[in-house]
């Protein structure tokens, strides 16, 4: 698969699976050939995506590639992998979930089993601004609060997570929803609530969302496109 295919496949899980907001929020990986970039191109949502409809810029945000348009917020991405040789791919959303438990101040906790890959220790939390993430200070500013974690939370504005590829940076924001919608359903019960302690999580991350299981549920989720 193309990079630009690959952009364009993990735009259309993640707007199956929660993360869709009309035409905001992107995902990108970066160049194989180490030339860049490739994101989601602005002005569409992620379910209309095709490989045509994602470009490929460089650090400044320069267009190099395909497409038209340049997401405002192309920082997020650009400065995460300049920081982390590690991360081939991030996505960003508007995640309703998301945006809605990072407002509760609570801790995300593990609830079920999505929670683990999140916690211990707690996921970062970037509260600087609510604003755009629209220069390249504030896109290093978020790459060193995410540091070597997989998802971080943006107050009043979403999720991020880096993933070493599409799949798992998808996987992870898919999980990352979820894990918030399940603690804001049981926090709103009114209710105490119980959650995994910090062993039985760290090992249900591994059980549960090791690479190949995380491969077989994106394997799953392309199935169901
Ligand atoms: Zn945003």
């Amino acid at each position: 698969m193309s990079p630009a295919d690959e952009v364009s496949t993990g735009c259309r899980v993640l707007a199956a699976h929660g993360n869709a907001d009309l035409v905001w929020g992107h995902l990108s990986c970066r160049d194989p050939d180490g030339h860049g970039v490739w994101l989601k191109s602005a002005g569409y949502g992620m379910e209309e995506i095709t490989p045509e409809r994602v470009v490929r810029i460089d650090r400044a945000g320069h267009l190099l590639e395909g497409g038209d348009k340049v997401h405002l917020e192309y920082p997020i991405h650009t400065e995460i992998m300049a920081a982390r040789d590690d991360v081939g791919a991030v996505v960003h959303s508007h995640a309703e979930s998301a945006v809605a438990f990072a407002a509760t101040g609570l801790p995300l906790r593990p609830i079920g089993h999505e929670g683990t890959l999140f916690w211990p220790p707690d996921i970062p939390h970037f509260t600087a601004t609510g604003d755009l993430i629209r220069d390249r200070e504030l896109g290093a500013a978020v790459a060193t609060a995410l540091a070597d974690r997989n998802a971080l939370l943006l107050h009043r504005h979403g999720l991020v997570t880096a993933g070493p590829d599409v799949a798992t940076a998808v996987m992870t924001a898919v999980l990352l929803e979820k894990a918030c919608r399940m603690q804001l359903q049981v926090a709103a019960a009114g209710t105490s609530y119980t959650w995994s302690d910090e062993d039985e999580s760290r090992a249900k991350r591994d059980r549960c969302y090791g690479p190949a299981q995380l491969q077989d549920a994106w394997a799953y989720l392309l199935r169901r496109l």
